[in-house]
């Protein structure tokens, strides 16, 4: 038996938040019951003999989107020393296989969740959307455990990967001296959570297994307090069933072994006040998915805070239900949100609540449209505000959106007689609700 080594990390320099602040800290998983001969004989992750699927994707650093599944994102990236050689196409591969697992697995353990991993359209199917980043530090320099989470925290902050709407697993592909912390995990109080894996740690331990356990931990698994939270430690796990997935250390069984909180007692799917992992926005509800119609209308696009949201015209999402999203209207070129509808009004924030029949439309409009006016006749026509006398003919450019009023005064000895073109009567007023680019001619015809 490898004793277990639990690693407190403190992620960050200059400034940067430590990942292990709030409520669940950082804390590594370790090996259990891996003897010399064992590890010998098992082929390294990321070797044909472990691979049943294949990843078919390509890389990006930025999140493809829109993403497949609404809402918020378990992101995978595959992370590597600075000197490390590139073997994403053989880990991206071992990367897609264990989310498949995990995804299996977890419907098997709860059929109404699974984790909501990003995903996106290759030309093969969907597929993992993978980042690669690499640390500031070598091979060398990240041997022992001290300060490798810590660098790859921040590998992925100056990658941009720090969304506090994500769970990033990672995948860290360096050689360690210390092959018995299998991965860490943990999250900080703005959302983001980080779960690693030490691909070349841990030989012959699922790394399916290990991931899952370690996203777990960024969900708030095992919250401070549960039943059977293993005693003299710095928390995060149970130490009733050893086959829990959150027991502290892990054999070479394959996930399918390992049970999501045996008896449902202790971090899922409970019944008692402390937090639970299965009311994680991370997962998706299979049971509760509900649909967002937005309806964009005009030069502009409408996007949302939780990830998965960016129209620039009309589409329909599907959410978990209740979800709350900030929306943010971004209008094209010299072009502005006129209003909000439905779900929200004025142009003003729009936070809404995914609920039944929710929906929201946008309109969009060029800033400014040019109202031209004529006259035939002796007469004037001004505009109540600045901008118009006309005699006999001008134009000017008005805010979009907003009725123009026209007044028309005859010359000594004629008289008004109607509008024509934007206006249509024979009152002397006229409202334009410049809704379009307009043009009025007024006539006067003589007393
Ligand atoms: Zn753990």
């Amino acid at each position: 038996m490898v004793a277990v080594a639990l690693a407190v990390v403190t992620a960050g320099t200059g400034g940067a938040t430590a990942v292990h602040a709030g409520e669940q800290g950082v804390e590594g998983l370790a090996l259990r019951d891996a003897t010399a001969s064992r590890v010998a004989n098992i082929a390294l992750p990321g070797s044909a003999a472990r691979t049943a699927a294949s990843w078919c994707g390509s890389v990006s650093q930025s999140d493809r989107t829109p993403n497949a599944i609404a809402g918020n994102p378990v992101r995978w990236v595959y992370a590597l020393p600075s000197d490390g050689q590139d073997r994403l196409s053989s880990i991206g591969d071992v990367m897609q296989t264990d989310a498949e697992q995990i995804d299996a697995w977890w419907r098997a353990q709860d059929p109404t969740h699974v984790p909501r991993n990003d995903l996106a359209q290759f030309s093969c199917g969907l597929q993992l959307d993978i980042a690669t980043v690499r640390t500031l530090e070598s091979s060398a320099e990240l041997s022992l455990l001290a300060g490798r989470f810590a660098a790859v925290f921040n590998a992925l902050n100056a990658a941009g990967l720090r969304s506090p709407f994500a769970k990033y697993v990672v995948y860290f592909d360096s050689a360690v001296s210390d092959a018995t912390v299998c991965g860490q995990g943990g999250s900080d109080s703005s959302g983001f959570g980080l779960a690693v894996v030490y691909t070349q740690a841990c030989t012959g331990v699922s790394t399916a297994a290990v991931a899952a356990h370690e996203l777990l931990h960024t969900l708030g698994a095992v919250p401070e307090g549960a039943p059977n939270e293993c005693p003299d430690e710095d928390g995060g796990h149970t130490c009733d069933e050893s086959s829990d997935l959150m027991y502290p250390s892990i054999d070479d069984a394959p996930l399918s072994t390992k049970v999501l909180d045996p008896g449902r007692n202790d971090y899922y799917g409970h019944s008692g006040a402390w937090a639970d992992a299965q009311d994680s926005p991370w997962l998706v509800r299979l049971d509760d998915q509900m649909p967002f119609a937005l309806s964009v209308s005009g030069p502009g696009s409408v996007g949302s805070d939780v990830p998965g949201l960016q129209c620039a015209q009309s589409c329909t999402t599907t959410w978990n239900a209740g979800t709350r999203l900030a929306l943010t209207a971004t209008p094209g070129p010299g072009a502005k949100l006129v209003r909000w509808g439905s779900a929200c009004v004025g142009a003003a924030g729009c936070t809404l609540a995914v609920e039944p029949g929710a929906r929201l439309s946008a309109l969009f409009a060029p800033a400014s449209f040019r109202l031209t006016v004529a006259v035939s006749g002796r007469g004037a026509v001004r505009s109540l505000k600045t901008g118009i006398t006309c005699r006999p003919r001008c134009s000017a450019t008005f805010p979009s959106y907003a009725p123009v009023k026209l007044t028309a005064t005859a010359t000594k000895g004629w008289r008004f007689r109607s509008w024509s073109g934007a206006c249509r009567r024979s009152k002397r007023t006229c409202s334009v609700p410049m809704t379009k680019a307009a043009s009025v001619r007024a006539v006067f015809v003589r007393a």
